[in-house]
């Protein structure tokens, strides 16, 4: 059977869980879809079966015709929890990394328009690259910035201040409404700038510094 295991920088790896991800959680991100600000985090789900790791070529589906890339910092859980509370929310943090949520715009459009769930626009095979995972707590930061390059063009840069909710909100948030397990991930949301990405092309995805990640489409 396939496996889709989480990379850590030193070597670690981990079964993949549940992606939970977070849409419109960058204000200027909502404007540009022509949504509006959320009071509460938006949520939906990719599968294990979603991800891939660093330096993998992702195969673009043919049933859609507009692609785009979506740069996000992805949390991984650290361990089980039910109905965490703010002030413990960060304990439940294992790695950080940089990934793209790529998203069948098109597909998600129409699904949108008729009401829909968004899984095949957003939970298709290959649509969660992720980056090794550095440890969240041996690097925390008040605030992180993080970009994405296409064919080396700056496409997309963000920095976490601009959350609408931030890492611990998040936590919490899907805590309660979710059983979370070790291996399960958060997509934080995508800053504005979001766009397409077509076969051929090369992305690099930044944290800082501290992580890239790269990805060929064909
Ligand atoms: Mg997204």
């Amino acid at each position: 059977m396939k496996q889709f295991n989480l990379e850590f920088i030193d070597g670690r790896t981990l079964p993949v869980g549940t992606f939970y991800c977070i849409g419109r959680n960058y204000a200027n991100h909502a404007k540009e879809m022509g949504a509006t600000i959320p009071k509460e985090p938006l949520i939906f789900t990719k599968s294990s079966q979603a991800l891939v790791n660093n330096n993998s070529v992702v195969k673009l589906p043919d049933y859609s015709k507009n692609v785009h890339h979506e740069v996000e910092i992805v949390l991984s859980i650290k361990k089980d929890c039910y109905n965490v509370e703010l002030t413990e929310a960060e304990d439940y943090i294992d790695g950080i990394g940089i990934g793209i949520d790529l998203t069948l715009r098109d597909i998600q459009s129409k699904l949108k328009e008729t009401g829909k769930p968004w899984e095949i626009a957003k939970s298709f095979y290959g649509s969660a690259p992720v980056s090794e995972l550095l440890y969240y707590q041996k690097i925390k930061q008040k605030d992180y910035n993080f970009n994405l390059h296409v064919n080396d063009h700056l496409r997309q840069a963000g920095n976490t201040n601009n959350m609408l909710f931030d890492f611990k909100y998040l936590i919490s948030f899907l805590s309660k409404k979710f059983f979370l397990r070790a291996g399960d991930c958060i997509f934080t949301g995508t800053p504005e700038g979001v766009s397409e990405i077509k076969k051929g092309d090369t992305a690099q995805a930044n944290l800082e510094s501290h992580v890239q990640l790269n990805v060929k489409f064909e």
